[in-house]
């Protein structure tokens, strides 16, 4: 398929004409009709067309209305392929700047996406609907008139009015203009009348409410490494020159007081700053530490109204905010003069995209701040192995924040080795005796304590002894669990259910086995063990409703509850003084996934729980239990070791041609018959291999194989992954796989550049 002339008219000779030169807008379409389509700017249109504003324009052979943003403007010689005109303007103002329409296109060229589908996820859905504007009439002075109101002859009433306008210095509604001039609406009406005064619509905000004050805070004296970090910064502020910087500074080492005074020099310039945390990151504890240092702050959350967005986006977009806090889509923030980036907890994994575009909100910032000539800011204590790789090849500029602040210790850690645990049959259930001991002696200190156990629901499995079969999704084949509160057995992939079965579904067998502990049986074990002791359990099915997260952690933090226990919900960000023990039940969970991560995700997991205590005076410990306590990835989390984690992990990764010494590119193909889903997967992956040996590319390619979740929803699902050095060619190569794919009827394929989802 040829992109973007599918529907175009073809050139007929006699259709020429001799017209010079005309203005012809280049417009993409969000869905539907991938590639660039051409139009010419009727005269009338002229000053409004421009790029980044949305235009309606007929498409296809029916010539069906379709609404799409124009992202170039050219003049050509006419009389060339007649093209069809622009129907009308959507937009009364750019949603995107060029600036901005430049860094859409290195996401669509990088991401392998079309470009329409970019845009729409950069402009927020509640921007593009004007969500929470309403269309009101505007009165403005006729222009000949401007400047010579004394000339004109009107009647006293008209004059007051005309001088109100004047007055104004900008459009006014008839209400505020009959309220300024303190008149009826017969002279404004009569005014109109004559042509003396125009009106035009235009879309206005409903008032809100203004955000409750904070209570202001000054600065921290900053110690010896915190002011190494910021004087870094201030560096590359000042020159002013795009430079990414890596913070790798322990949990409490103060890297967020040392944003908040490199962001204070920035907007002491007149710029703005934007500030990536994770969507869980964004709790009113974070929001207040920069609403107490800076006047106006934006915070884009995802339970945002539409209106709210948009209101936000608008003042971020007139220059009316300083500083916007937000989740990953806040790299999109329309700043007009941006100074710094910052991206806190730079690992996380919800920094990625799954879905089209499947961008990376580090990467993406990486090439805004190039662009923009900023410094961009990454923070972690456990950074991503790809940010830690490129600090330690020169890329990136590196500074170490290894202690706490105040001199705290860092907690002290420990292992449980769980295979004894079995052997010596001291405890039934998931905390062993030197875990209940330790929370026994933590509780009566008067302390609190978090434990961490990442898989919700009750049993994580059903299985009938006497036949071995495993209840599981029909859909999606993934063992279902059960959740004893509503007594059902739940697929935590696509929420399939069913009630809990009291016998085997395939031989009837009435001893069907419940095993395996998810938070709901570890509540229950914790109840049962420390009665009257009030416990909070945080995991999806707790947190469902909007603001329970907040309240859970409140009511934590004021000490009602003494026990915090739930998913990694719990281990990211918390900073709670009086938490003296963490436990974490099981750290083996995510250590055996088919997943090149698994390691590193581990690492981070228990090295950030770990970071839940000692941030008191009180101190910390932190045990973890475990199946393979001599695992690398355990073994360094327990010594706070980054570097010997790092040093051990990346030429494991170099070895077996991984990122970062690689770049991936994987592609999925699913389908609801296993068969024909397998044979497009087939001819897909032959396309990607020629594509590489055309471009030279030197690259592996595995698959297709079904992928680790072979099924799901339905859909067979099969994988192809590429890993190569020259990361511009795998690129190319993948571009030109996928750029003509026919799938079959049902079969939909997605391509992932730099994956982090590897099941
Ligand atoms: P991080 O972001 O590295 O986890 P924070 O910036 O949250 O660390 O700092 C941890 C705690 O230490 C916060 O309560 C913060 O107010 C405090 N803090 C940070 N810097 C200083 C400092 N220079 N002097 C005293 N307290 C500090
Ligand atoms: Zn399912």
């Amino acid at each position: 398929m040829c992109q973007g002339r599918l529907f175009d008219d073809l050139p007929s000779p006699w259709e020429e004409d001799d017209r010079a030169e005309e203005l012809v807008a280049t417009v993409v379409f969000p869905a539907g009709a991938p590639g660039e389509y051409d139009y010419t700017v009727p005269e009338a249109l002229r000053e409004h067309v421009e790029p980044g504003r949305r235009v309606r324009t007929p498409l296809g052979r029916g010539n069906r209305l379709a609404v799409g943003y124009c992202v170039r403007l050219g003049f050509r010689a006419a009389g060339r392929r007649r093209l069809k005109p622009i129907h009308d303007v959507v937009d009364r103002r750019g949603l995107l700047s060029p600036a901005m329409l430049r860094l859409t296109t290195w996401i669509a060229d990088e991401y392998l996406c079309p470009l329409g589908q970019v845009l729409d996820a950069v402009v927020p859905a509640g921007v593009r609907a004007q969500a929470g504007t309403r269309t009101t009439t505007v009165l403005s002075l006729a222009p000949e008139i401007v400047g010579r109101l004394d000339k004109l002859d009107v009647p006293a009433k008209q004059a007051e009015v005309l001088r109100a306008l004047a007055a104004a210095g900008k459009p006014l509604t008839p209400g505020q203009l009959a309220k300024a001039a303190g008149c009826t609406s017969s002279p404004i009406a009569a005014l109109r009348g004559k042509g003396l005064i125009h009106a035009d619509a235009d879309r206005v905000h409903a008032d809100r409410e203004a955000e409750p004050a904070v209570d202001r805070e000054r600065h921290l004296v900053l110690n010896p490494d915190q002011q190494a970090a910021l004087d870094t910064i201030l560096a590359a502020v000042n020159a002013p020159r795009h430079e990414t910087i890596l913070i790798h500074g322990v949990t409490g080492s103060g890297k967020t007081e040392v944003y908040i005074q490199a962001i204070q020099e920035v907007i002491h310039f007149g710029r703005q700053a934007i500030v990536l945390v994770p969507e869980i990151s964004l709790t009113p504890q974070t929001l207040a530490r920069f609403r107490s240092r800076f006047d106006r702050v934006a915070v884009l959350h995802s339970h945002l109204t539409d209106a709210e967005r948009h209101w936000h986006w608008q003042q971020i977009a007139d220059g009316r905010v300083q500083v916007v806090v937000g989740a990953r889509s806040a790299i999109f923030a329309p700043t007009p003069h941006l100074g710094l980036i910052v991206l806190d907890e730079e690992h996380e994994s919800t920094f990625k995209q799954e879905s089209a575009p499947r961008y990376h909100a580090r990467d993406v910032a990486i090439a805004r701040a190039a662009a923009e000539k900023i410094p961009l800011v990454l923070g972690s204590a456990t950074p991503s192995l790809e940010s830690w790789h490129r600090a330690k090849t020169g890329e990136f500029t590196l500074r170490e924040m290894p202690r706490r602040v105040l001199d705290r210790p860092m907690p002290h850690v420990g292992t449980i080795d769980l295979r004894e645990q079995v052997h010596q049959r001291h405890s039934r259930g998931a905390i062993s005796r030197q875990l209940h001991a330790a929370m026994d002696h933590a509780l009566t200190s008067g302390g609190q304590v978090i434990l961490l156990l990442n898989r919700r629901g009750y049993s994580t499995h059903i299985q009938c002894p006497a036949c071995g079969h495993v209840v599981r999704c029909p859909e999606c084949e993934i063992a279902l669990t059960h959740h004893r509160t509503e007594q059902i057995a739940l697929c935590h992939y696509c929420d399939f259910e069913v009630p809990a079965p009291t016998e085997c579904p395939q031989c009837a067998f009435l001893g069907i086995r419940y095993s395996g502990t998810g938070t709901q049986r570890l509540e229950a074990e914790v109840k049962a063990r420390f009665p009257g002791v009030e416990c909070l359990r945080m995991d999806a099915d707790t947190m469902r409703a909007r603001g329970s997260h907040q309240q859970a952690l409140d009511a934590f933090r004021e000490g009602t509850a003494r026990i915090l226990l739930g998913t990694q919900m719990i281990a990211k960000g918390l900073d709670f003084p009086n938490v003296t023990l963490v436990g974490v039940i099981n750290a083996d969970i995510a250590l055996h996934l088919p997943d090149f991560r698994a390691a590193e995700r581990t690492f981070h997991l228990v090295t950030q729980v770990a970071g839940r205590t000692g941030r008191g005076e009180k101190g910390g410990r932190v045990l973890v239990q475990t199946l393979s306590p001599e695992h690398p990835a355990i073994q360094a989390a327990i010594r706070h070791d980054y570097a010997a984690f790092a040093a051990g992990e990346l030429p494991l990764r170099k070895m077996l041609s991984y990122p970062p010494f690689t770049r991936m590119i994987r592609l999925v193909i699913r389908g609801p018959r296993e068969e024909t889903a397998g044979e497009f997967a087939g001819h897909v992956a032959g396309l990607l291999r020629e594509a590489l040996k055309r471009h030279e590319a030197h690259a592996r390619v595995l698959g297709p194989a079904p992928a680790p979740f072979a099924k799901l929803r339905g859909n067979y699902r099969f994988q192809i992954q590429a890993q190569g050095e020259d990361r511009e060619k795998l690129r190319l190569a993948a571009r030109d796989a996928t750029a003509e794919l026919n799938p079959p009827e049902s079969i939909q394929w997605i391509v992932d550049v730099d994956p982090l989802d590897m099941l």
